[in-house]
C-alpha cells in the first residue's frame, strides 16, 4: 500500500502550500501550444484553494542550466494558467516567505523557473531550505519530474510536511494497480525503435508479466538474435546476446513472449510505400534493401487474441513506424482492441511514453484507456522498477 499522504490528509487552512507542478509545456514564441499539462494540475490547485490553502506553484521550464535565460521565463505560461484556473495568478521572480504568507486568501502564486538557479538540479540543501521557507506544506503534483532528485522535487519534500497532489495521486494509484498489485493475467506491449533504450525495462518486466508482446524496430533485434536475416531493417546487432538473455529470463519466469510472426516489408521508409507481407521466423532471409516497418496481419490477430485473455495491460512503444501509414496498421489495430476491451470487458490499460501517447491519440482511443501517463522518463523508470526520488521523498516525510 502507498505510504504517501494526499491532500485529504492535510489541514491546509491558512497554510502556504508549495506545489511542485510540471509547467514545462510546449510554447511557440509567446503562446502555449498544448495546455494538457496545465489542465491536469487544475484540480489540485482548486482543491487547495477550497481547503483554505494558498497555492504557490514551483516548476522548471526548459533547460536554462542554472542561468537566468529570459526566453525560458515561466511568465509565458501565465495567460494559459490563468485561463485554465479562471482567475488571476501572481508571478514572483524573487519569492519571499513572509510576503507569501501575507497575500490575500484565494491568491495563487507562480514562482519563476526553478532551474534559473544552478542549485536546483544539484539538489543543493541550501536551495531546498530556501524553498521550504516559502511554504508550510509541500505538495508534489509533478510525477513527470519525480525521477529527478532536484531541490524542488526531492530536497524540499524532506523538510516540510508533504503530500501528493491529485495528479500525482491518480498516477501513482494507476501505476500501482498496473504493476505492484495487478489483476492477472498481466501483459505488456513493448515496442519502439530500440532495445538499447529498454533493456532495464524488459529485464524488470519479464519477472512480473504473464505475457510480453514485443514489437516495433526492437522486435527486429530479437528476430535477428534468433537467426533471421532482417535485411536493412532497424536492428541493433550488438544486442543479440542481450535479446537472447531477455528471452531466456522470460522463459525461466514463465512469461510468454509474443514476437511478430509476420511483417510488412518495404524497400522505402516513406508514407504510402509499397510493401509485401512476409512470414517472420528464425529462417527468414530478407534482401539487403528490405525493411520490416510494421507487424503483419497474422501478428495483429495474435495480439488481439492474447490481449483478450488479459485482465491488465501496460503499453509502451509503437508496434511499427506508426507515423507513416500504412505502417501504422498493427499499432492502430492493437490500440483499438485494447481500448475496446477496456470499455467492454473491464481490461485495465495503463500506457505511457511520448510516442505511445501520440499513437493512442492517432488511434482515437486515448479516452478509452484506464490511464495514460503524461510522464515520459518517469514512466519508463517506473517500468524499470526504479524507485523515483520524488515519490520516495513523499513517503519518507
Ligand atoms: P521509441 O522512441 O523507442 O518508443 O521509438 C518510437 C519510434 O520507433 C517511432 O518513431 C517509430 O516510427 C519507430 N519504429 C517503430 N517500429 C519501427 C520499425 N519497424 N522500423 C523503423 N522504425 C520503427
Amino acid at each position: 500500500m502507498a505510504d504517501w499522504k494526499t491532500l485529504d490528509d492535510m489541514d491546509l487552512t491558512g497554510q502556504r502550500v508549495l506545489v511542485r507542478v510540471d509547467l514545462n509545456v510546449p510554447v511557440d514564441g509567446t503562446t502555449v501550444t498544448d495546455t494538457t499539462r496545465i489542465d491536469r494540475i487544475v484540480p489540485t490547485i482548486r482543491d487547495i484553494l477550497a481547503k483554505g490553502g494558498k497555492p504557490i506553484l514551483l516548476s522548471h521550464f526548459g533547460r536554462p542550466k542554472g542561468q537566468v535565460v529570459p526566453e525560458m521565463s515561466l511568465r509565458v505560461v501565465l495567460p494559459a494558467l490563468e485561463a485554465a484556473l479562471g482567475q488571476t495568478v501572481a508571478f514572483v521572480e524573487r519569492p519571499n516567505g513572509d510576503e507569501l504568507a501575507n497575500t490575500p486568501d484565494g491568491t495563487v502564486t507562480l514562482v519563476e523557473n526553478t532551474r534559473f538557479s544552478a542549485m536546483e538540479e544539484k539538489n543543493d540543501p541550501q536551495m531546498a531550505q530556501f524553498l521550504a521557507s516559502l511554504g508550510d506544506i509541500y505538495c508534489n503534483d509533478a510525477f513527470s519530474a519525480a525521477h529527478r532528485a532536484h531541490a524542488s522535487t526531492e530536497g524540499v519534500a524532506r523538510l516540510l510536511p508533504s503530500c501528493a497532489g491529485r495528479l500525482m495521486e491518480a498516477e501513482l494509484n494507476a501505476l500501482e494497480a498496473a504493476l505492484t498489485s495487478p489483476q492477472r493475467p498481466l501483459g505488456a506491449v513493448v515496442g519502439g525503435a530500440k532495445v538499447s533504450t529498454k533493456i532495464a525495462l524488459l529485464e524488470n518486466l519479464v519477472g512480473k508479466l504473464d505475457l510480453l508482446v514485443i514489437g516495433g524496430g526492437m522486435a527486429n533485434t530479437f528476430l535477428a538474435a534468433q537467426g533471421a536475416q532482417v535485411g536493412a531493417s532497424l536492428q541493433e546487432a550488438d544486442l543479440h546476446d542481450t535479446a537472447r538473455a531477455i528471452l531466456k529470463a522470460a522463459e525461466d519466469a514463465g512469461c510468454q513472449v509474443l514476437l511478430p510472426v509476420d511483417g510488412r516489408v518495404a524497400t522505402e521508409f516513406a508514407a504510402g510505400a509499397a510493401y509485401e507481407t512476409v512470414a517472420l521466423t528464425a529462417e527468414t532471409q530478407l534482401g539487403d534493401g528490405q525493411m520490416i516497418l510494421d507487424a503483419g496481419p497474422e501478428t495483429e490477430s495474435a495480439i488481439e487474441t492474447e490481449i483478450a485473455s488479459l485482465k491488465t495491460l501496460i503499453w509502451n512503444g509503437p508496434l511499427g513506424a506508426f507515423e507513416i501509414p500504412p505502417f501504422d496498421s498493427a499499432t492502430m489495430a492493437a490500440a483499438k482492441t485494447a481500448g475496446r476491451l477496456t470499455q467492454e470487458a473491464g481490461l485495465i490499460t495503463v500506457a505511457g511514453g511520448g510516442d505511445t501517447v501520440a499513437a493512442l491519440n492517432q488511434a482515437g482511443v486515448s479516452d478509452h484507456f484506464t490511464y495514460i501517463s503524461s510522464a515520459g522518463g518517469a514512466f519508463l523508470e517506473w517500468m524499470e522498477g526504479k524507485e523515483l526520488p520524488g515519490v520516495a521523498a513523499l513517503s519518507a516525510s
